[in-house]
């Protein structure tokens, strides 16, 4: 029975909302809110008379934590559930603390501007002293770890697949099938194809800064870091085939090298195809992926901006995009003594959660599992409090979760690994 503020209403909201409104058990309340009201409102009439749960919509623009207290204020919500952007984390998560509710994510922060110079000064220090450039990492968020505990609080971060899933199969490997992890390898293919020749799958922006920054990995207690797309394997994935794969940098390793105690190496490899990384590259080369503004006939243009415009939306590729996901970890370590090799991992068909809800499948993966971690936590079947990644909580009722809501895994113990 609880009261559930979403804020955001794009591609992973869309999952997220529809959801919840299939678990009214838990949400008996729900109201959508983001910046543009008409995408929410036009949700809310797509759910009437399917779900027991009451709706709402209202207006917010997050990037202000005064007009999300003005909201928490006047909906009185029991916890927020964050799929805006990364770059309103923090504004609302200070909203929640100041308003005195739960905090969900799917994302960790990272700033819209990334030439500000006061960011600047702290992620220079961090890259120094951590060794890995992405413009996100958890410190940001970890700093307020005392005050959600000092206020009774929950900030579950970064519920979606990955991070998310992928470190609630951490927990649970750990939990039921070793003594000690060694190596985790974490992939995550897109097998489906969306016909056109250029397209991302969640917002392009947030998107191209992830896959064109430099690739790094955790090794003996520090990070390594490469060029972006160099370190590049090839993977035989159940039910979607051989791809190739390439190293990336994801929020996931940062907290599982701080909570998997005794962990050696922590990898994350993402498939692309090559028309992919061409365009990709390209792009990059004439300056399109730049977040630094330019002067255009008297106007200011972020050039990532201007290319988002030009993109499809992610949230239109539902109807044309055809194929399965595969994403999930290979484990290696020891049991009772024996060397053990597991890979856990969940297939999930484009199609058919077009069918179901009129999403893609890269939506649907993050947006099942943004509901999931919020039901546990407004539940109070996940109830630590501080800032918290979902591989600090007992993974058992998630994992259930999974099967019931539409993304069941499957455990491999004897999978191929990689090199
Ligand atoms: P979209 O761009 O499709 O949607 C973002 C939504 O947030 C839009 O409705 C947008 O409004 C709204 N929004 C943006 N800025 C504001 C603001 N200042 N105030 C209020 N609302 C705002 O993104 P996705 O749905 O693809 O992604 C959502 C989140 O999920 C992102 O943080 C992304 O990083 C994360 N993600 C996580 C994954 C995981 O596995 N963990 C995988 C994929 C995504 P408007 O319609 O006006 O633009």
């Amino acid at each position: 029975m609880s009261r559930l503020l979403v804020i955001g209403c794009g591609g992973v909201a869309q999952v997220a909302i529809q959801k919840c409104c299939q678990n009214s058990d838990v949400f008996t309340e729900l109201c959508i809110a983001s910046r543009t009201v008409s995408k929410c409102d036009a949700l809310k009439e797509k759910l009437a008379g399917k779900t027991s749960t009451v709706v709402t919509t209202a207006a917010v623009d997050a990037d202000k934590k005064e007009n999300v207290v003005a909201l928490i204020k006047s909906y009185k919500p029991d916890l927020v559930l964050n799929v805006a952007l990364p770059y309103q984390d923090l504004s609302i998560m200070e909203a929640c603390l100041e308003c005195g509710v739960h905090y969900v994510d799917t994302a960790n922060y990272e700033p819209e501007d990334t030439d500000d110079p006061e960011w600047r000064k702290i992620y220079d220090k961090r890259c120094k002293e951590l060794g890995f450039s992405a413009y996100f990492d958890y410190s940001w968020q970890w700093n307020y770890d005392q005050k959600f505990k000092d206020a009774g609080l929950t900030a579950l971060l970064g519920t979606g697949f990955d991070p998310g899933v992928t470190s609630v199969f951490t927990a649970y490997a750990q939990k039921h099938y070793f003594d000690e992890i060694h190596t985790i390898d974490i992939l995550d293919c897109n097998g489906g194809d969306h016909g056109y020749p250029f397209a991302t799958n969640f917002n392009p922006e947030v998107n191209l800064r992830e896959v064109s920054a430099p690739g790094s990995y955790w090794e003996d207690g520090h990070w390594v870091e490469v060029p972006a797309m160099s370190i590049k394997r090839e993977y035989n994935f159940p039910q979607v085939g051989m791809k190739d794969m390439y190293l990336l940098h994801h929020e996931e390793i940062e907290a599982l090298a701080r909570n998997i105690k005794g962990v050696k190496r922590i990898r994350f490899f993402m498939t692309f195809g090559q028309s992919y990384l061409t365009h990709m590259k390209c792009l990059e080369n004439v300056g399109m992926l730049s977040t630094t503004p330019i002067d255009f006939n008297g106007q200011k243009i972020v050039p990532i901006q201007f290319l988002k415009a030009l993109l499809p939306d992610p949230a239109s590729l539902g109807p044309r995009t055809v194929g399965k996901t595969n994403i999930g970890c290979i484990f290696t370590g020891i049991k009772d003594g024996k060397e053990k090799t597991i890979f856990i991992y969940n297939v999930c068909d484009h199609q058919e959660c077009y069918k179901e809800l009129g999403s893609q499948a890269i939506s649907y993966t993050t947006g099942v599992p943004a509901m999931i971690g919020t039901a546990l936590v407004a539940s109070g079947i996940w109830n630590k409090r501080g800032t918290l990644t979902t591989d600090e909580f007992d993974p058992d009722p998630y994992m259930d979760m999974l099967n019931k809501f539409g993304l069941p895994w499957v455990v491999d113990e004897n999978p191929a690994t990689v090199e």
